[in-house]
């Protein structure tokens, strides 16, 4: 196993897309298998060394930099197995944690298979966005990545390697899970009490629900219980079509009008992607697609499946439901094969990019909200965002997953008073999105950045449960600390 040290090849596992600075760490261990992840993780107390592992540094909440921890960094775990069918309409493609989602989707594809969890970013790791249960446009339909994965192998914090596969551990009654592992012994605990909170999306604490499965404790854990050395993911078969088009309207009510039809179904539509560009976004977008109409107040994106045979019909619905909800239909971008599909979604791509070139022209950072509500309250959250940064008088964009009453507020300061005051608003936003019931986190996690925030959701007593559960596994804290659980919480609350 290779390890290295020089500042030329430690400097880019101190960042990741967050702009936490002052990351360090003493040196990166690049293993090969996952018996070598498990061997670092065993000889971790003897040797003195804490780990954090690292993914291909697409997050964006700081949770895979060092702060004097060495590092495990997974590309060299890139292996995809073979697709391999089930009886049951169904395919299973083994991988390991450092393939790149993109590489997994293309396998699938290959064999006329689907991998449906598509976070924007496809330059990252399978196994991050297992341990990040990441999700994307098509969660509408499909869910987060958890609904597609059957199966893990995870290196445990005290050097076992463990296999678990869906319906082989499930929690008592009371919530317990009790496992038996030849280096950890018997590894005992119980799930937090806390009931999560309502949302279609939500990646913030452990995951807890009476009754669920030991592998969905791992999923979404941010790499605090274990490293995801490998995994069996699920596949479906590919649709045969699908049409894609991007609506626009002048008027931001007859916007949330056509979303709140969508979403039900009108007219016989069933979206698997819906998505938002408000009226800032679009000014954003105008720099790269001048063909943009300055009326416009927004638009939706939004994919549905079909057949050959039923493509024509399905796009008709489409029109028409545009048609009642006050949509220009002459106006929009519509994709009917994949060259056309691509676009739109550079189109999507192309925004972040944008953003990012902004914000490199000034001194300061955005401030952004990955919160979600439950979905039937999509037009509560944007008019929450809007009417706050209206008053405030920010520089601001709207945008993401509105099907999944998920929108990202990106809040972009000209300088420092207004940085402050933007951290101001974004704090007494987690307040009123909590009270009503939201999550912290639909899908970029906690990290370093917001645990201070996990406390507001769950309360002390909370976090105290997450400490009891992390414990269990990694009773030495040596993987991952400082993600998620506030650092205070392992020295007060043992
Ligand atoms: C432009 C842009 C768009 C994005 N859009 C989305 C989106 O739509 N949806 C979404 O969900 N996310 C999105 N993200 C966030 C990000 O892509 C995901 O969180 C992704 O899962 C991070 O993968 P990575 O390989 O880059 O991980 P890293 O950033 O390197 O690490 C992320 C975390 O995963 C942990 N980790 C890495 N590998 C493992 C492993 N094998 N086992 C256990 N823990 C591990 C790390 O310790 C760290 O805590 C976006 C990011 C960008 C920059």
């Amino acid at each position: 196993m290779n390890f290295k040290n020089e500042p030329a090849a430690i400097a880019g596992f101190l960042e990741d897309t967050s702009n936490l600075k002052n990351g360090w760490t003493p040196g990166v261990f690049f293993p090969e298998t996952p018996e070598e992840v498990a061997s670092l993780l065993r000889e971790a107390c003897a040797d003195g060394r804490r780990y954090t592992i690292a993914g291909n540094g697409t997050g964006t909440t700081g949770a895979r930099i060092p702060f004097g921890d060495y590092v495990i960094a997974m590309q060299k775990l890139d292996r995809i197995g073979e697709v391999e069918p089930t009886i049951d309409g169904r395919a299973l493609l083994r991988v390991q944690g450092g393939a790149l989602l993109q590489d997994v989707q293309a396998k699938a594809a290959a064999a006329g298979w689907f991998y449906p969890p598509d976070p924007t970013e496809k330059t990252c790791f399978i196994g991050s966005t297992i341990s990040n249960n990441s999700t994307g446009s098509r969660s509408l339909k499909y869910g987060p990545t958890r609904n597609h994965v059957q199966a893990l192998q995870i290196a445990l914090p005290q050097g076992d390697l463990l296999e678990i596969t869906r319906g082989q551990h499930l929690a008592d009654a009371a919530g317990n899970f009790t496992l038996d592992l030849p280096l950890a012994g018997r590894v005992t605990f119980r799930l937090p009490d806390y009931t999560m909170p309502k949302t279609s999306k939500h990646n913030a604490g452990y995951w807890s629900k009476p009754g669920m499965d030991l592998v969905d404790l791992f999923i979404g854990s941010e790499g605090t219980l274990g490293v995801i050395v490998e995994a069996t993911l699920l596949l479906r078969p590919a649709p045969e079509r699908v049409i894609a088009c991007l609506a626009w309207f002048r008027s931001e009510e007859e916007l949330l009008g056509f979303v709140g039809e969508a979403r039900a179904g009108s007219g016989g539509v069933s979206p698997r992607a819906l998505e938002l560009f408000d009226r800032r976004a679009l000014e954003f977008l105008r720099q790269s697609y001048p063909d943009i109409a300055k009326e416009m107040a927004g638009a939706v994106y939004f994919e549905e499946e079909t057949t050959v045979e039923r493509e024509e019909a399905c796009l008709e619905a489409w029109l028409e439901l545009m048609e009642q909800c006050g949509s220009p239909v002459e106006k929009s971008w519509a994709a009917l094969d994949s060259e056309g599909l691509q676009k739109l979604r550079d189109f999507r791509h192309q925004l972040p990019v944008l953003v990012n070139e902004w914000l490199s022209r000034q001194s300061e950072s955005k401030v952004s909200t990955d919160m979600a509500l439950p979905d039937e309250r999509f037009a509560e959250l944007f008019r929450l965002y809007r009417d706050a940064c209206d008053r405030e008088g920010f520089t601001y964009i709207i945008f993401g997953h509105i099907g999944n009453a998920h929108l990202h507020l990106n809040i972009l300061p000209h300088n420092h008073e207004e940085f402050v005051r933007a951290k101001t608003l974004y704090r007494q936003l987690v307040s009123k999105v909590l009270a009503m019931g939201g999550t912290l986190s639909a899908e970029h996690g906690i990290g370093k950045l917001k645990s201070e925030y996990l406390v507001q959701m769950y309360g002390r007593k909370g976090i105290r449960e997450m400490v009891r559960v992390k414990k269990a596994f990694d009773p030495y804290l040596v993987l991952n600390v400082g993600n998620m659980i506030p650092a205070e919480y392992y020295e007060s609350e043992t």
